[in-house]
Formats: C-alpha cells, structure tokens, sequence
C-alpha cells in the first residue's frame, strides 16, 4: 500500500515549485525594495525638508533680527503645514525659543539648519530645528512598499498563469495524449499511430521526439506482432501437419497391426486345420484378404519347375470380372527368381505378387483392388500375406504328398502284390471290424472260404508262373463278384481266399459263392490233372446269425471253423462246390467243443 501514489500533475508541481520559488524571490526582492524604498524615502524627505527649510531661512533671518515673534511663529506654523514636518523649534541666540507642531519626542531632531547673520558671514542669530512626521514617513514607506509588493504579486500570479496556460497547452496536454497513447499500446496486430494536437510550429521539440520515438516503437511493435503472428501461424500450421501426420502414422499403425492379427489368426487356423479341409479354408482365408484389400477376387496359382502354372486356390465375388478357374493353365508370369509385385498389364486393376523358387513357384493375384491398394505399404502387405499362404501351400503340399505316401504304404501293406487283393493281414483286421459291428447291429456276417483245387499239380505241370496267373484270373473273378459296400475279398494263402459278406445271411453268401464258383469254372482255364481237367475251385460258407451270445472273439473263432469245415467238406465232395456248414452234420458248433 506504501508505493501506492497519487498521480499530480506535471503543470501543478512545477508552477507549485515555480510559485514558491517566486514568493521567496518576491520577499527577498520585496526587502531588498522596501530597504531602497525606505532609503529613498529618507533621502527625499532630507532633501525635501532641507530643501524647505533654506528656502524659509532668509525670511526667518529678518524675522529674527526684525524681532517679529508673531511673524516668526506664523512663518513656523507655515512650515509644519507639510505633511512631512511635524514640529519646527527655531532657537535664537538671544535665548528665545519659537515653536509650531507637536513634539512626540523631546530629543527628536531630524534636522538642524543654521541661520546666519546676514552681514556677518561668521556669526549665526539661530538655528531652526525640523522633526520629521515619523508617522507619515512611516504610512508613506507602507504604502510604496505594499504597492510594489501588489505590483510584484500582480506580476507573478501573470507569469504564473501564463507559464500555466503555456504548460497546460504544450507540455500538459500531450504529455497526457502521450500517456493515453502509452496506455493502450500493446502486442496487438493493428495499433494506430500516436498523433497529438498541438499549435502549428516551425521548429521540432522534445515532445517531437517522443511522438517520433513512440511511431518507431509502434512500427517495431507492429513488425514484431506480424513476425509472431505470423510464426505463430506457421507454428499452428506445422502442429497441425504433425498432428495430421501422427493421426495418419497412427491409422497405418493399427490398419497394419489389424492386417498383421487377422494374417496371423487366418495362418493359426490354417495350421490347425486338418490336411483334407485345408482347401476350403484356403478359399475363406483368401476371401478374408480380399475383403481387406478391397478386391472382388483373390487367387493362388502355383507350378512346379518345368511344369505349368495352373490356379490352386481362388476365391471370387459375382462381380468380379476374372474367369480364373481352379486347375486352369496359365501363362508363365517370369522366370526371374525371387519375389516380383506388380500390377497385371493385360487385366486392370490386379496386383500380382509372384515369389520363382528353385522347386516349387507361387503366385497370389488381388483382382479390383481399392485405389489405396497401391499403396507401397499395401503392396507390402500383400507380400506378406503371399508368402504366409505360400508357406501353408507349400506345408499343404508336402503333407498332401505325404498323405498319399502314407495311403499308397497302408494301401501296399494291406493288399496282396500278386493279386492286388487284400492280403491276410489286412482281412484279420476287417473281419474283426466287422465281426463288432454285426455284433452291434444284430445283422448276419457270412463268411466264404475258397481254395484252388489241385493247385499243387497245376503248377507242378504248368509251372508256377502260369499258377500265378491263374491266381490273378481268379482274384479278378472274385473281385468282380463282390463290389457291394463293405464286401471284402482277400487272399489269405497261397491258393486260398477267404470272402468277407457283410450284412449277408446264409442265403444270400450262398448266391455269391455260387456266383464265383460257377464264373470260375466258365473260365475253362485247362487243368489236365483236376478231375475237373479245368481249373475249379472248392467252397465253404459260414454264417454268423445268432449273435450275442458269445464274445465277439469267440463268434469270429468259431465263423472261420466253421467256414473253414465247410470248405473242407467241399473238398471232400469231390471239389468245385459249395458247401455251407448247415447242411454239415453238427457234432458242436461252439469253439470250445471244437
Ligand atoms: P487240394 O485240392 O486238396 O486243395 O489240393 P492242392 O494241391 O490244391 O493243395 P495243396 O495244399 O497240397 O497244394 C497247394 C499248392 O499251391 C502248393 C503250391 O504249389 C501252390 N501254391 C501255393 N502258393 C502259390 C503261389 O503263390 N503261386 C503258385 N503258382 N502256386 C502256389
Ligand atoms: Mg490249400
Ligand atoms: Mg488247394
């Protein structure tokens, strides 16, 4: 609160400082004035009354010598009539004393004038005496005093209200323009100038140079608030870009990192996926890419070294105006090794990522891509997605291949390699199966037994090349005779087969080895040593119908038995028929008892 002050103005202190100034001028002048007043005033009254007094002497000398007392104090009373004489004592030499006025002091004697004889140079006859009119004196020194005061008073309260107007009008006032002025400046775009109202004059003065120092100040103001403005604009300006580019970084960001999930989920599933189903879900995967992409078709094409290329996989909307087919030829895209990404010159808007191996070559095609698919990074992302799927492909392939390994060796070790029949192993395992499922169903499950006769002789004549062939024959027979789902033919030994007849009563396996028998025979394959003189062969049918009661294994041991007494009891008929084991005469029929 202490350096609070309040605002004076300028004008009022220096006419303050002025006045009191001048005041003390004015006293000092005013004692130096009354001191010469009064001197002067002395001086004037000496001269007055000397002045006076000679001019009455000569009369007073008659006067005195005439003896004339009543003239004398007539003439006296004629002195004192001057204002400035208050009393005049004139002492003769005779002793006589005349007087006129009033003596206020006995002793005052302002002056002496001698009056002389006037024949006697050296001798006087009296002297006359003045007394000033102290009072007078007094009044008349006043009185001068207090007018040349007035006058100086007069004088100064002029000067003062002149400096004052002259101050208010061209100090005041535009120090207080000046002050305004001063007050709005600051950094703001449009400041006017500093223009102040004074008289017209010739000549250039501080205020001058402060209105011309304030424009400078305002110009360089000026020129500073557009250079901020202006770089605070280009600030403004640059944030935004960066912002901007940050939003776009960061939109690539995640459209990156979402392609990357769904890249990374579409390859997890595909992984997982079992080997058979991997085409379909290829085809979806390939339509997820699409979608992203924006394409309305998406394809793999692939080749091996020296073959063709040929579509794999292809996924397509209806509006897409590509006929890619699956397994289509198409022609060679390059032969450059490695990676090529381009757009397809003969078919418009279709990116092609290719990838030329030493062995195996890929192809991935986006076909009516979004503009934005031109994209570098969106190119990028498709070879990304080219070489996940081609790795899968790649994987599908060796597994499929592996697959087909592993089908043809499951395929080699069950079947018979003269025949192409199933061999033994492969029978053991189906008549298990199928024994559980009649066992489960409650159907019937028949069972032929078949031999060669006299195959022994066949060879040993014909040799044994011959007996495989015949061996084929038959087995094509066979074969040919039973193409019902689940019947299962087999070569069990080396003239041996068995017939596995599932779902098949006694009836009806019976038919079938008729079928076979009868076929056989007709094939009138020459056997000079079978009382047939052909190639026949000999038959045993078991059924299995009263299932349950046993234990599977048990009923399977026991259908065997009996197919196998059946086949025995053909033998024994004189071969080339077919015997089943119900028409046998039944000593037992269970496992145990045999
Ligand atoms: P049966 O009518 O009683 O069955 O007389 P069989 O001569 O057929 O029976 P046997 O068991 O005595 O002779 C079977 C013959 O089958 C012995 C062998 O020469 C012949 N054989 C076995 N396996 C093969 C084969 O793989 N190829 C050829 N060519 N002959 C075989
Ligand atoms: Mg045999
Ligand atoms: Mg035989």
């Amino acid at each position: 609160m202490a350096d609070i002050k309040s605002t004076r103005p300028l004008t009022h202190i220096l006419l303050t400082k002025i006045v009191f100034m001048t005041i003390l001028f004015a006293v000092a002048m005013g004692a130096v004035k009354s001191f010469q007043t009064y001197k002067t005033e002395l001086n004037r009254f000496n001269q007055l009354a000397e002045a006076f007094s000679m001019a009455h002497v000569p009369l007073l000398m008659s006067e005195l010598l005439n003896q004339d007392k009543v003239a004398i104090e007539k003439h006296l009373w004629l002195l004192v009539v001057r204002p400035e004489i208050a009393a005049v004592i004139v002492d003769a030499s005779s002793g006589q004393q005349f007087s006129a006025g009033y003596i206020t002091a006995p002793d005052q004697i302002d002056l002496d004038v001698v009056i002389p004889h006037p024949h006697i140079p050296e001798q006087q006859i009296g002297t006359l005496r003045v007394t000033y009119d102290t009072e007078y004196l007094h009044n008349t020194l006043v009185a001068k005093i207090s007018l040349e005061l007035l006058e100086l008073a007069l004088f100064t309260a002029l000067i003062y209200l002149l400096i004052r107007y002259i101050m208010e009008r061209n100090l005041n006032k535009p120090l207080q323009q000046i002050a305004q002025y001063t007050a709005t400046l600051s950094p703001k775009r449009h400041l006017h100038p500093l223009v102040i109202t004074r008289p017209k004059r010739r000549w250039r003065d501080e205020i001058d140079q402060v209105i011309e120092g304030f424009n400078t100040l305002r110009k360089s103001l000026t020129r500073y608030v557009d250079e901020r403005d202006r770089a605070m604009a280009a600030l403004a300006d640059e944030k935004d870009q960066l912002d901007h580019r940050v939003t776009q970084r960061t939109e690539v960001i995640a459209h990156i990192n979402e392609y990357l999930d769904m890249l990374s989920r579409i390859s997890a599933r595909l992984i997982d996926l079992p080997q058979p189903e991997f085409p379909i879900g290829l085809r979806k995967a390939l339509y997820e890419v699409a979608q992203y992409h924006g394409a309305n078709a998406c394809a793999i094409a692939n080749c091996n070294t020296g073959e063709a290329w040929s579509w794999r996989f292809i996924w397509r909307d209806d509006n897409a105006i590509v006929d890619w087919v699956e397994g289509q030829l198409l022609p060679s895209p390059g032969k450059s090794k490695g990676w090529s990404i381009s757009y397809d010159k003969k078919l418009p808007n279709t990116l092609v990522c290719c990838f030329i191996g030493e062995r195996d070559s890929f192809l991935l095609a986006l076909h009516g891509m979004d503009e934005k698919a031109r994209d570098q990074q969106e190119r990028r992302l498709a070879q990304m997605t080219a070489e996940a799927f081609f790795k899968l492909t790649e994987r599908w392939l060796s597994l499929s291949e592996l697959e087909k390994c592993r089908k043809e060796l499951l395929r080699l070790s069950n079947t018979d390699s003269l025949t192409n029949l199933a061999n033994r192993r492969h029978f053991d395992h189906v008549r298990q199966l199928e024994n559980r499922r009649a066992q489960r169903s409650g159907h019937p499950l028949s069972l032929l037994m078949l031999d060669v006769d006299f195959f022994k002789a066949y060879n040993d004549h014909y040799g044994h090349d011959k007996g495989d062939k015949v061996l084929k024959k038959l087995a094509a027979v066979m074969d040919e005779q039973c193409q019902r789902a689940g019947e299962l033919v087999a070569r069990i030994g080396g003239e041996e087969f068995a017939i596995l007849l599932p779902d098949q009563g006694e009836l009806s396996a019976l038919a079938v080895a008729e079928r076979i028998r009868k076929s056989i025979h007709d094939l009138n394959i020459e056997h000079r040593f079978s009382t047939h003189y052909r190639v026949t062969l000999s038959i045993g049918v078991g059924t299995l119908t009263q299932l349950n009661q046993h234990t599977p294994q048990d009923q399977l041991d026991s259908l065997i038995l009996r197919a196998d007494r059946a086949l025995y009891a053909a033998k024994n008929s004189g071969r080339n028929c077919v015997v089943k084991e119900t028409d046998l005469v039944h000593t037992d029929t269970t496992v145990e008892q045999t």
